[in-house]
Order: structure tokens, then C-alpha cells, then sequence
């Protein structure tokens, strides 16, 4: 019944799993979720006071399928001065969540039997979209090494489109170094590829400076910037993200989003302004919050045999299993012996089989209470 075109896409494993919480939870369980990758923090007051006055002044309707103006060229001028990216308003699009702008790349650019190079292990919806668009991925291992200008190079073929990379990075939290963004750019020139660069949890980093890929000699004219406001300022719910791209990517973006989604909503761009154009110190306050849990589960996750690197940056932590099975028979012991909720390192791609993800946005206190349950399970 259902479409060849979704066959062999599965669920979203992260939202799976943030739902199967969820339902425990609602059953009155004591789950400790550690599943999906959303900020805990209440979103600031003074975001959620511009949606108000947004309701009050009646912006309730329809606005231009872009985004309002006011809000396209606060996004340009943070890319200009923060990203060192050359756009205006006119460069930028405004989506229902990031995810839109990802699908909406993908619908516009890919042709059936084109290829896309993935980063493995990557965030679970980038391969189903490529899939559904008609794309094929194509796997480039990434864990625990470096990405290396020869393995992307070897991935290559005729067919190939497009690159994906996204740093700092779902799940594993490395942050691509200067050489490495450098190698892509001049396999992407090489190549005459284009160059996804998710850049969600931009701000959301603890060891390096981030640097847009589109920054870099040449590379403008083939990257689309995604980024967005969940992440940043604990706005999962509101649904608003951007891509920055050249004129005809945007334009075909544009079009499926007047044939699909319409606009963004009208609220939640005026919130979202409102992120942008006030102090950052919000966001200051949550990265050093992050940063304190990171180091608590990190030390803690290898103190109990489930070694695992330390996040430069997004708020994850893949940890590896092996001493104990595979990531998906863990994953399942975690549910059941201890009632925590992870995500299995194999819905991000081969190289996670034997990982489990843990998002540590969620409170100091679980955290702690996760990883004595954990210690306690393995004892
Ligand atoms: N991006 C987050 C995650 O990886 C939220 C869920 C999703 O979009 O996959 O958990």
C-alpha cells in the first residue's frame, strides 16, 4: 500500500525512543530518559514574551512562505558577523524546524540514483531523506579518527552530489578541526559537489571555535548553511530553522515549501527574532550548564566500562558497549534492568553498532542517578 519510495525507511530511532519514554512515563514509571537530543531548559522568558506580544498585535496569519523579513535579516547579519558568510535577507530561508530545510534540500537537489556522502555514524533522519528523495548514501567511517581527504575521496564517484557534514556533531560531539573542513572543501571544489553543512548546535560547543565550511575559499557558492533555534535557545517546539544557499538551491527550497508546508509559523518566527536580536547570555548560561554535565557523565561513563571520547561540543555522548554486547541488546538491558532510555549507536549508521547514545540535556540529578543505576546494573 504505502509508497516504494519509503520502503526500507524505518522510524526515527530518536523520536522512538523519546516517545517510548514518554508512554513509561505517563504509566507513572521512573524512566530516566536520555534519549532524545532536547534541551531541558525552559525556553528564555524573553522570547516567549515577543510570541505573546506576537498574538496581541495579531501576527497570526500566513507570512511570506521565506520568512518575515525582520527575522531573514537578523539571521544574514549573525551569518555575516558571526559565520563570516556573505548573504543577505534574500539569501535566507526560514523552515518549519531545521529538519524542513534538510528535506527541502534534498527534494531540490537530488535526481534518483545520486549519491551523498555521510559521515559515519550521522544523525538518524539524514539517510532516510537522502532515501526518500531518491539519493543513495554513501558511508565515510568517522568515529574515533579523523576524516581523511583519502576515504572521502575513494567514496566518490560519478554519481556523487552532495556532501553531509555536521559539526559539532549528532551523536558522537567532535568538532571538525580546520584541516578537516579544509579537506572537504577542496574534495567538494575537486569534485563540483555540494556541501550539506548542519550546523544546529553551532553554539553549543566546549573546546573548539566553530567555522562555517561555507567561510572558506570557494565554498559559498556550493554549501547550504543549516542551522536553527532548537538547540541553541531550548526551542524544540516552536519549529523554526534557516538554510542559507545560493539563489537557485533557495529557490527550489522555496517551492516545496509553498507547496508543503506553506510558512513557519508566524509566532514562532517573532520568538525566534526575539533569540536573536537580545543578549546571548541565555544561551551562555545553558552551554555552561551542558558543560558541567558533560564532564559528570563522561567521567562517570568511563569509570563503569563504557568508554567513550569527550564531546567538543552538541550535548551527546556515544558510548561503547562491547564489553557488554552490541548497542542494541544494551540498549535493551538499560530499559529493562534499570528503566533508562538510550538510543542504539547502530540507528546512526554502521559504525555505531556497538555504541548506545546518551543525550545529557536533561537535569544534573538524573544524570547522577542514571549512571549509579548504570554502575549498579553492571556491579
Ligand atoms: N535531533 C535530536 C536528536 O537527535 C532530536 C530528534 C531528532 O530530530 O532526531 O535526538
Amino acid at each position: 500500500m504505502l509508497s516504494k519510495r519509503l520502503g526500507g525507511i524505518e522510524e526515527s530511532a530518536t523520536i522512538k525512543m523519546g516517545h517510548l519514554a514518554k508512554q513509561l512515563e505517563d504509566e507513572g514509571k521512573e524512566v530516566l530518559n536520555f534519549s532524545l537530543g532536547e534541551p531541558d531548559f525552559k525556553t528564555p522568558s524573553h522570547i516567549c514574551d515577543a510570541a505573546k506580544k506576537a498574538l496581541d498585535l495579531g501576527y497570526t496569519h500566513y507570512t511570506s512562505s521565506a520568512g518575515i523579513t525582520e527575522l531573514r535579516e537578523a539571521i544574514a547579519t549573525k551569518l555575516r558577523k558571526e559565520n563570516k558568510v556573505e548573504v543577505n535577507a534574500d539569501d535566507v530561508i526560514v523552515t518549519p524546524g531545521g529538519k524542513q530545510a534538510i528535506y527541502e534540500v534534498m527534494m531540490s537537489l537530488l535526481d534518483e540514483g545520486d549519491e551523498v556522502l555521510l559521515l559515519d555514524p550521522a544523525w538518524v533522519s539524514f539517510e532516510a531523506v537522502i532515501k526518500i528523495a531518491g539519493g543513495r548514501p554513501r558511508w565515510v567511517k568517522r568515529l574515533e579518527e579523523r576524516v581523511n581527504y583519502r576515504a572521502l575521496e575513494s567514496a566518490v564517484s560519478k554519481k556523487t552530489k552532495m556532501i553531509v557534514m555536521n559539526s559539532p556533531n549528532n551523536p558522537v560531539g567532535y568538532v571538525l578541526s580546520e584541516n578537516e573542513l579544509q579537506e572537504i572543501a577542496e574534495l567538494a571544489r575537486e569534485h563540483n559537489l555540494f556541501v550539506l553543512s548542519d550546523e544546529i548546535y553551532e553554539k553549543i560547543i566546549y573546546e573548539r571555535n566553530h567555522v562555517s565550511i561555507a567561510s572558506l575559499d570557494g565554498m559559498q557558492e556550493r554549501t547550504i548553511l543549516i542551522n536553527g533555534f532548537s538547540k541553541t535557545y531550548a526551542m524544540t517546539g516552536w519549529r523554526i530553522g534557516y538554510a542559507a544557499a545560493p539563489a537557485e538551491i533557495l529557490r527550489g527550497m522555496l517551492r516545496i515549501q509553498q507547496h508543503s508546508v506553506t510558512c513557519a509559523s508566524s509566532i514562532s518566527q517573532y520568538a525566534a527574532l526575539a533569540g536573536l536580536v537580545n543578549s546571548q547570555d541565555c544561551v551562555k548560561e545553558m552551554v555552561a550548564e551542558f558543560k558541567k554535565r558533560r564532564d559528570v557523565i563522561v567521567s562517570r561513563l568511563n569509570g563503569i566500562g563504557l568508554p567513550c571520547l569527550n564531546p567538543e561540543g552538541a550535548f551527546y555522548v556515544f558510548a561503547n558497549t562491547a564489553r557488554y554486547g552490541n548497542g542494541v541488546e544494551f540498549t535493551e538491558r538499560l530499559l529493562k534492568e534499570a528503566f533508562i532510555i538510550v538510543t542504539p549507536g547502530s540507528a546512526f549508521g554502521d559504525a555505531g553498532t556497538d555504541y548506545v547514545r546518551f543525550s545529557y540535556a536533561t537535569s544534573m540529578q538524573k544524570i547522577i542517578e542514571g549512571m549509579d543505576r548504570i554502575e549498579e546494573m553492571l556491579s
